[in-house]
């Protein structure tokens, strides 16, 4: 190989590639702890997924709308209390509604009273239901032990959590509710067992979490904190090479031209991108390269960001995120989903102006319409698919918020494309890698075969979602600082 002998324009200790939640935490605790680190972002916003936009006074969340465990030891918080910023952001606690043909449930957040309000509903799964959460609590708790593998992961560790509940429960209007978290975007039968089960106790206990003055507020605070520490964020500029040296990462090239010097380098973006684009497939081991072409990628999303002149609540829409299900067995729609068709297995309504009136002008709400939608349309384009669904999801949410459309003053959508747009996540992936069982246990190292070179965020360990992103950004700089 030859040496690139160019001149570098900056040095760095570290090098952080992206400022979603998994790169800012990651830089933000390095810099606590005295090394010299700079984040290089290609938006003009920090927060990846977990970003915020305004149109005509009303701030919009453009994907992420709650965390889990803000508060009340999640990991969230544990996040913020190793970089000391728990003053630094406000959490309000929120409730779901789920929603089905001819029953409603609220959430609630304790990890015994669930099951126990399922009893009450479904009088003759009693015995099926205590089953079913002594399972799901002793899976999260050998969670914890990993990578030792207890023979209770090692017998679900290939299953799907339709397997799980199929074994304890029978009554379908049950097995709709126990699987009505769709966080994962993937259908009952393709989830890992072990994650939603760990995900279904975290969510519960920890409950679900609003931060005051929007999502935005959450990378807003960690870049306060990075800078506090010293670090460093460049925003509009793409990476587009990582610099090797004797196949050892050693800083960044940036599209702009800029060369960056770094000892250790953090990627936080799409893997793909960060093994074939930036280091290049000629670099790298050929079983690496085949792991990660053969890994599943998770769905993205459809959204419609709608402000309102009415108050959802004086028709009794009061719940600050609402997920509904037209009927219990939607297996068609996420096959037809899963092809590439437009389909809608379920849908959600947020209003997070009832979490924080001032995301919107006086009197006025923020109504957000979302469901799970596919990146490539069979025979279609999202061009012209984009305003018949963005009809097609006001019309169904009309019917829980009437006149909903006659009400609208500003309204956006964003198909899957917006989302890779915005954050370059393949396909427009909400959660990284899909939460497959064959998943589970293969997830990307932080570690890579890349000497130097480090993984934070969503296509890493632990998986997606803000809190498990953060908790990668923290381990990766442990990580690199030998803690
Ligand atoms: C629509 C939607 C809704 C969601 N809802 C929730 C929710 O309610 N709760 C929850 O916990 N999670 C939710 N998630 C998942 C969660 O948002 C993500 O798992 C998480 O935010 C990903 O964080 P990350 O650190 O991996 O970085 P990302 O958010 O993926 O950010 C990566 C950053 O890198 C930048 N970047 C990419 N390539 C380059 C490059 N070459 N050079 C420089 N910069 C680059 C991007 O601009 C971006 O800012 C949602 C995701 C989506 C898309």
């Amino acid at each position: 190989m030859v040496r690139d002998t160019r001149r570098f324009d900056e040095e760095y200790d570290v090098a952080v590639i992206g400022a979603g939640i998994g790169g800012l935490t990651c830089a933000a605790y390095l810099a606590k702890k005295g090394k010299k680190v700079k984040v290089f972002e290609q938006h003009f916003v920090p927060g990846g997924c977990c970003t915020s936009f305004s149109r005509k006074g009303f701030k919009f969340d453009a994907g992420v709308l709650h965390l889990t465990g803000g508060k009340a030891s999640g990991a969230f918080q544990k996040v913020m209390s190793a970089l000391e910023m728990e003053q630094e952001l406000e959490f309000k606690e929120q409730f779901q509604r789920f929603v089905f043909p001819d029953f409603t449930y609220d959430s609630t957040r304790n990890v015994n009273d669930y099951p126990e309000k399922l009893k009450e509903m479904f009088l003759g799964e009693a015995s099926g239901i205590t089953r079913l959460f002594h399972t799901i609590n002793s899976i999260y708790e050998d969670i914890k032990k990993l990578p030792a593998l207890s023979p209770l992961l090692t017998k679900y560790r290939e299953k799907s959590y339709q397997d799980l509940i199929d074994e304890h429960i029978k009554d379908f209007k049950l097995k709709a509710l126990v699987n009505a978290n769709w966080h994962l975007w993937n259908p009952v039968w393709k989830n890992s067992a072990i994650d939603f089960a760990s995900l279904t106790v975290s969510e519960t206990i920890r409950g679900y979490f609003y931060p005051v003055g929007g999502i935005q507020a959450v990378p807003d605070a960690l870049v306060r904190v990075l800078k506090r520490y010293g670090g460093e964020i460049e925003y509009r500029t793409l990476v587009d090479k990582i610099i090797l040296e004797n196949g050892k990462a050693a800083g960044i090239e940036t599209g702009k031209g800029k060369r960056v010097r770094a000892k250790q380098v953090v990627s936080n973006i799409a893997a793909r991108a960060t093994f074939l684009n930036l280091i290049g497939e000629e670099n790298l081991p050929a079983d690496f390269i085949a792991t990660l072409n053969g890994l599943e990628i998770s769905l993205s999303s459809f959204y419609v960001y709608l402000g309102v002149d009415i108050d959802p609540r004086e028709s009794g829409f009061n719940a600050p995120e609402t997920i509904v299900y037209e009927s219990y067995d939607n297996t068609k729609d996420w096959e037809l989903l899963l092809q590439g068709e437009i389909s809608i297995p379920c849908f959600g309504i947020a209003v997070p102006t009832y979490m924080d009136p001032d995301l919107a002008p006086p009197g006025k709400h923020i109504v957000i319409i979302m469901t799970m939608a596919p990146y490539s349309l069979r025979g279609k384009s999202w061009r012209e698919e984009k305003k018949r669904m963005t009809a097609e999801l006001i019309t169904k949410a009309e019917k829980l918020i009437p006149n909903l459309s006659q009400h609208i003053v500003v309204q956006d959508s964003a198909t899957p494309l917006t989302y890779e747009r915005y954050t370059l996540n393949s396909l427009g992936a909400a959660m990284g890698w899909a939460f497959t069982p064959q998943m589970f246990m293969k997830r990307l190292e932080q570690k890579t075969p890349v000497p130097n070179l480090y993984l934070a965020g969503q296509w890493t360990m632990p998986g997606g979602g803000v809190p498990a992103v953060a908790v990668s950004g923290l381990r990766a700089a442990r990580m690199i600082i030998g803690e």
